[in-house]
């Protein structure tokens, strides 16, 4: 391994997660390791329930298996491989595809396509930081959207926020947001959910930005201006479009990838327990079927120029 932050290798991760024991041990370790309690009625006394760390509640005989109440509930091949993907899709530094890891791990392509997104569900973020000090925030749009109404054809620009917070010469931290369209409510509602109340924001001259002067201190950029006070979001936005690009060529559900990105751009710095991180987000995640991930926020059908 070469650089400067070292991430697990693949044989520290197959040394700890050689069979589906390991894992389920893991997962139990997890869920239980500092107490148990029954999710039905709250009881702190089990016994075992028949299969491998399944827990049963003595009092009112609730069983639990390692994987339900988290994102590996009901997942259609091994722990181990489950796991493996977690481990790729946090490690590589680009990510990986569905079609990458089909043809790795023998599974089917739709499989890993669903899984894969359980993965990214587990990177959003949860909105307990957020952005703050100096910020520049922008907003860009991404080919576009062929949406079928009644039969007839429509083409609509798909529209992506990003902020990014600045810290010395470089970028610290960004958050992007697929929004519905360019209106200053849709820009509210992205600052409000990502950036902190006390930051300076320097934004297009537009009008749809205009309203957040009275909740924010901003600094509109001058267009023509020697300067360019937006170059690091300039510079940020081309390459989370040329990440894109490269990994999706139809991206269905936008707000996952740009979900993905910003979790692996803001924990560019602990790769080490990158791993760890996600896999401890995929068991405190509750479960989701094909439907609630395919009906996530930006699901439609998504065609680049
Ligand atoms: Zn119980």
């Amino acid at each position: 391994m070469e650089g400067k932050f070292k991430s697990l290798s693949l044989a520290d991760f197959q040394k700890r997660f050689p069979d589906v024991e390991s894992c389920k041990k893991y997962l139990a370790e997890k869920k239980w390791g500092k107490a148990y309690k029954c999710r039905r009625c709250n009881h702190h006394h089990y016994c075992s329930g028949g299969k491998p760390y399944m827990r049963q509640c003595t009092s009112c005989r609730y069983k639990e298996s390692v994987t339900a109440n988290t994102l590996f509930h009901k997942v259609k091949f091994s722990l181990v491989h489950a796991f493996f993907i977690v481990y790729l899709v946090s490690t590589n530094k680009k990510g990986i595809s569905s079609t990458e890891l089909s043809r790795k791990l023998q599974i089917q392509q739709k499989t890993c396509w669903l899984f894969r997104l359980k993965v990214l569900q587990a990177m959003e973020s949860k909105q307990t930081v957020g952005l703050e000090g100096n910020l520049e925030l922008l907003d860009f749009t991404l080919g576009k959207l062929k949406i079928e109404k009644k039969g007839k054809v429509e083409y609509v620009k798909k529209r992506v926020f990003i902020a990014i917070e600045k810290k010395g010469k470089g970028v610290s931290h960004m958050y992007a947001y697929y929004g519905k369209d360019k209106s200053s409510l849709e820009i509210k509602k992205f600052v409000k959910n990502y950036i902190r109340s006390k930051s300076r924001i320097i934004c297009p001259n537009w009008s749809s930005y205009k309203p957040l002067r009275l909740e924010y201190d901003v600094l509109f950029s001058k267009k023509h201006g020697k300067k360019n006070q937006m170059g690091l979001s300039k510079r940020m936005l081309s390459s989370l479009k040329a990440w894109l690009r490269g990994m999706h060529g139809h991206a269905e559900l936008l707000q996952y990838y740009l979900n993905e990105y910003s979790y692996r751009f803001n924990r560019n710095r602990m790769r080490e327990e990158i791993f760890d991180h996600l896999l401890n987000r995929m068991v405190e995640h509750k479960p989701r079927t094909y439907k609630d991930i395919v009906s996530y926020h930006g699901n439609q059908t998504f065609n680049w120029n």
